[in-house]
């Protein structure tokens, strides 16, 4: 993260390009339009809130604030599940398109990556902690123990406030290791675009109770939330750049 550090003694000012190293007029047109006066660049990591067993959870928003095209992506929810931070983490320093605003919650679980378990630290799938469909399943320390009620869990909490506050236009949860994209229910043409930029095959899980994606494309219509599933092990170098390019593409295109 020493790059957003870098760029966070800079990015509330208008000479945001410096950060690059080369002077505003080299800069595409298109990327250029994006620094201009009270809008955002590159962004730098804030609080968003703490897991449950207080680990600190950040967000990292960049580009135009305020009535923006949002694109929220979360690298990680599943503590075992994280080579999506590997994306997150690229998007957090890479200028979002003119017009768009790029949030990156880079892990979401933080107590479950520490542990190396799916479930935070109170033993709970926080994907089975949503509203929508939410179902008593399991008990604490199961694999896919929903928490004693929706929401629950102070990450889950999180997640929906900070979902509640940005309206995202789409929203990609990274997990793994099924190596698909899955058309979880909201448009399936963003869904199927990603899935042809990054060259995984799109395919549909089932509608398991209390997900992200079905509260999220159930509750703000009109939204895409979907969930990309990652191989297994660490993300390589090119797989990184091919997600966090797709995201940009996506960012660009949403209306
Ligand atoms: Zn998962």
């Amino acid at each position: 993260m020493a790059a957003c550090t870098v760029v966070a003694a800079v990015a509330s000012g208008i000479t945001v390009s410096a950060t690059a190293g080369a002077p505003a007029v080299s800069a595409p047109a298109r990327v250029g339009s994006a620094t201009s006066l009270g809008e955002r660049s590159r962004g730098s990591p804030r609080l968003l809130g703490r897991s449950a067993a207080g680990r600190p959870i950040r967000v990292i928003e960049s580009g135009k604030a305020g009535g923006a095209r949002t694109v929220l992506v979360f690298g990680c929810i599943h503590g075992s599940e994280c080579a999506g931070m590997a994306v997150a983490r690229r998007l957090a320093a890479t200028r979002p398109p003119a017009g768009a605003r790029l949030v990156t919650v880079p892990n979401l679980n933080p107590d479950g990556y520490a542990a190396g378990t799916r479930q935070n630290g109170r033993g709970v799938d926080l994907n089975r902690n949503f509203p929508r469909g939410w179902r008593a399943l399991g008990a604490p320390g199961a694999l896919h123990y929903s928490g004693p009620r929706p929401l629950s869990e102070p990450e889950s909490q999180l997640a929906r406030r900070l979902i509640i506050r940005l309206r995202p236009r789409v929203t990609i949860w990274f997990h793994q290791a099924l190596a698909l994209v899955d058309r979880s229910g909201g448009d399936v043409a963003i869904e199927r675009r990603y899935a042809r930029l990054t060259g995984l095959p799109l395919r549909r899980l089932p509608p398991y109770p209390g997900t992200a994606t079905r509260w999220q494309n159930h509750a703000f219509a009109g939204t895409t939330s979907f969930v990309v599933e990652l191989p297994a092990g660490p993300l390589s170098a090119n797989a990184t750049r091919r997600h966090a390019a797709a995201i940009i593409r996506l960012a660009a295109a949403t209306r």
